[in-house]
């Protein structure tokens, strides 16, 4: 039986190294501040909002809410970016998506400056993300992948992995992470020939398709590390991943579960964010005395 790779055990170790960092800012008079903007009431959003607020709180992160109506226009948006962008204040901001559809997403999310995107939204964080530099922030949820595999002790260095999806959300920036980490990677889609052999080579295997069952056993081997990073309803309603987790668990060494794994994780990458933004601006501050 796979060993699973637990969320919560990850969250708990980086919640403490967050606890320590916001302590060595504080010390230098400084609060990490994050600013949260929501456009209209969407539920979903708000449900988001509040697991992050209460996780700012749990972890000594302030936050500032920047809240417009759901009818407000670009510039009304692009006026409440530019003031988050003006203020030493605030740290990181996580803007709440999608927009409404009048909205230019794209165009709001490039306005924000890529030392305070905490989400990984931006193109000059995405090019940090492929040039494997500290440009921006990575985006959270193929961070969080990493996360895991880091405080499992799972190390990449030469190992074969396969990155199954190619969205500018996940695939394509865990990807460029696990390359970074030395990796050999490898994507598959839906345009893969015999995926189930390509899979199989893996040794580190990461799914981000968003279809149930999409890598079942017939793709897995003895020996392989599997993140799942799917979200999917099954068909009893049921919140479950990508990989068919009962077949994946006889044959695998490690997986996530989903619920459990990976999703855990990302709302304290996030935060942790903020506090690496307010413990950069220090040090830029400090750098032009
Ligand atoms: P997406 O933009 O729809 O991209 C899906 C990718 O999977 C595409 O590259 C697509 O290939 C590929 N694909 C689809 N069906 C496939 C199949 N049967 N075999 C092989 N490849 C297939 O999705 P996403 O935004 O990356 O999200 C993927 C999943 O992760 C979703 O379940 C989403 O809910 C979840 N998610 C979770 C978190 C979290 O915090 N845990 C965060 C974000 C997303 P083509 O390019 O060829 O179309």
């Amino acid at each position: 039986m796979a060993k699973q790779l637990l969320g919560k055990e990850v969250t708990k170790s980086l919640n403490e190294k967050i606890k320590e960092q916001v302590q060595k800012v504080k010390e230098q008079g400084v609060t990490p501040t994050l600013a949260l903007i929501r456009v209209g009431e969407r539920p979903d959003d708000i449900s988001y909002e509040k697991g992050a607020v209460k996780r700012c709180e749990t972890l000594g992160v302030a936050y500032k809410k920047y809240l417009l109506p759901a009818d407000c226009t670009q510039e009304d948006l692009l006026d409440t970016i530019e003031e988050i962008n003006e203020s030493p204040q605030i740290h990181g901001a996580l803007m709440f998506q999608p927009l409404p559809d009048h909205l230019n997403e794209l165009e709001a999310a490039n306005h924000l400056l890529p030392e305070k995107d905490i989400e990984g939204i931006t193109e000059g964080s995405m090019y940090g993300v492929f040039a494997g530099i500290e440009h921006g922030f990575p985006p959270c949820t193929p961070q969080a992948c990493i996360e895991i595999l880091d405080y499992y002790g799972i190390d990449c260095t030469g190992k074969k992995a396969v990155v199954v999806g190619r969205s500018m959300v996940v695939g394509k920036p865990v990807a460029m992470m696990l390359l970074k980490k030395n990796a050999t990677v490898t994507f598959c889609h839906t345009k893969t020939e015999d995926m189930p052999s390509v899979i199989q080579e893996a040794d580190i295997v990461i799914v981000a398709v968003g279809h149930p069952g999409a890598v079942d056993g017939s793709c897995l081997s003895k020996g392989q590390v599997v993140i799942d990073v799917g979200i999917n309803m099954n068909e009893d309603g049921k919140l479950c991943g990508d990989v068919n987790y009962e077949e994946a668990e006889q044959i695998v060494d490690m997986i996530t579960p989903v619920p459990g794994g990976v999703g855990s994780v990302t709302t304290s990458v996030l935060v942790g964010h903020v506090v690496d933004a307010a413990a950069r601006a220090i040090k830029k501050k400090k750098s032009r005395y």
